[in-house]
């Protein structure tokens, strides 16, 4: 029986007109197999990286920058459309739009340079360009194949809050605009192709989810069409023992638990946003990661549960250019409210925590922030702290950079005695000195923090501990 599918495909996918033809004819033939599709789709690759440094270069005035990046997004574009040899209405209907959001840009632009600063609001609008031009080549592509497909704008259906930069979907809402914008398509036996990574507020005012939302807006869309399943098209064939550009070695992953996913994209697996779980997991919709590029490998189907394979460890995954943040002092002991006024503070910077351990003699806590925020951060607590620090209850607050958060990720860690003692050994017979140590409560991940010149060694080192199961 034909199933209702979530189609994303990300950045290379739709890199070129090559990758463009690629990744229709996959849409072709999963719609000729009987199923319904939906497609959602990210801007050509490097395009949002272009369109906010234009953003970035505006602010600075510098607009020879600004020229450049936009003739390069153009050029781009427009040797799409002349390679997927659109002729007469179908070549106006994709680049009229695309010139018409290139205008967009230039206009954004001047206006960032008239004001000398870009609010994350200006840094949406710019940024959501991508999408909405790429998503009129991939339909072309598609209608050029013989497929019924219409570009279809994620301001008209992911509503969201107006949390600039990380906007957060508001799935009712959602799922009404889905039922009216894309339910009537699909029952037509139409394909929607509709642009990911962004959404808009009740006014219109357009948002973004993030960098590499689109796999978040994948899952949102497939949440709101009550969809089967998700498939999410990238460059690689699934989810993999570690990063495939780090580690030698590494192996496609069969299936993962959604926890195991989502902690292997917490702690920095590229491959998936780590925020498509949640609408993924709150409806039971299996999501697979697949390969465009070889569409018959059957990628990593992620589900509810899983084996629990290799050994217990399925996953190692790194995140770089952290800092450790040490509040230390004999004065803490038994002292209630601490952490409480410790990470308020660290909140009102607006800086995220992305691991936390907390010696039990309570005598120090430490955590890990992005190093680019250490200074601020530092600031912050000891602006927070000064009484205790003149008192000397509190006797230092420092960080400790740069350090690399190295995880692994296996959902059995909690039901296998001895995992946690095989990864400390495997590290320490290797010299590796580990600096913290988290264990989440969900018991799915073990954290570790390294200092940077060991990161590698210290993935490659886990990794071994992995395969050899
Ligand atoms: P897309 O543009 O399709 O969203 P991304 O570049 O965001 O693709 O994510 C895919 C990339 O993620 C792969 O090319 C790979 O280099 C990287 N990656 C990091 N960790 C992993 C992992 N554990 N398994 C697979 N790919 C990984
Ligand atoms: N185009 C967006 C980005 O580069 C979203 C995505 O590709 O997932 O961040
Ligand atoms: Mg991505």
């Amino acid at each position: 029986m034909g199933q209702r599918l979530v189609l994303k495909f990300g950045g290379t996918s739709v890199g070129s007109a090559e990758a463009m033809c690629q990744a229709a004819e996959i849409v072709r033939s999963v719609q000729a197999d009987g199923h319904e599709v939906a497609v959602v789709t990210s801007a050509m690759s490097g395009v949002t990286d272009l369109l906010l440094g234009s953003a970035h270069a505006a602010v600075k005035g510098a607009r020879l920058t600004v020229v450049e990046h936009t003739a390069a997004i153009r050029t781009r574009h427009e040797a799409a459309a002349d390679k997927l040899g659109l002729r007469g209405d179908d070549r106006h209907l994709v680049l009229d739009p695309i010139t018409a959001r290139l205008s967009e840009l230039s206009l954004l632009c001047d206006a960032l340079g008239v004001l000398g600063e870009a609010s994350p609001r200006a840094l949406d609008a710019v940024g959501a360009l991508g999408e909405r031009m790429s998503v009129h080549l991939l339909a072309a592509a598609l209608r050029s194949r013989g497929v019924t497909a219409h570009a279809v704008d994620a301001a008209r259906v992911v509503r969201t809050d107006d949390t600039f930069q990380a906007a957060v979907p508001l799935m009712e809402d959602t799922r009404r605009l889905a039922a009216v914008e894309l339910l009537p398509l699909l029952a037509a036996h139409e394909v929607p192709v509709i642009t990911g990574f962004i959404g808009a507020t009740a006014d219109g005012v357009v948002t973004t989810l993030g960098r590499g939302g689109s796999d978040y807006s994948g899952a949102i869309v497939g949440a709101a069409i009550d969809a089967d399943e998700v498939w999410i098209y990238t460059d690689v064939d699934g989810v993999m023992t570690a990063d495939p550009r780090v580690v030698r070695g590494v192996q496609t992953l069969e299936s993962l638990s959604y926890l195991e996913m989502s902690e292997l994209a917490y702690f920095g697996a590229k491959v998936l946003h780590p925020k498509t779980i949640r609408p993924a997991l709150e409806r039971g919709i299996p999501i697979r990661i697949k390969n465009t590029f070889n569409p018959t490998h059957p990628g990593t189907l992620v589900v509810g549960r899983s084996d629990d394979g290799g050994g217990g460890l399925k996953g190692v995954t790194a995140i770089r250019a952290q800092s450790l943040v040490t509040i230390a002092g004999r004065g803490m002991l038994g002292v209630p409210g601490i952490a409480a006024r410790a990470f308020g503070a660290v909140a009102r910077t607006g800086t995220s925590v992305s691991m936390i351990s907390q010696a039990s003699s309570e005598q120090s806590i430490c955590f890990l922030v992005a190093e680019k925020s250490a200074v601020t951060v530092i600031e912050a607590l000891r602006t927070e702290f000064h009484h205790e620090l003149e008192r000397r209850d509190i006797e230092d607050i420092s960080s400790l950079d740069p350090v690399v958060i190295v995880t692994v990720v296996g959902g059995a860690i909690k039901r296998t005695p001895g995992v946690a003692g095989r990864v400390f050994g495997a590290l320490g017979t290797d010299g590796i000195n580990v600096i913290a140590i988290a264990m989440g409560s969900s018991e799915c991940s073990i954290s570790l923090v390294v200092a940077s010149p060991d990161a590698d060694r210290s993935v490659q080192r886990l990794h071994d501990l992995i395969v050899a199961g």
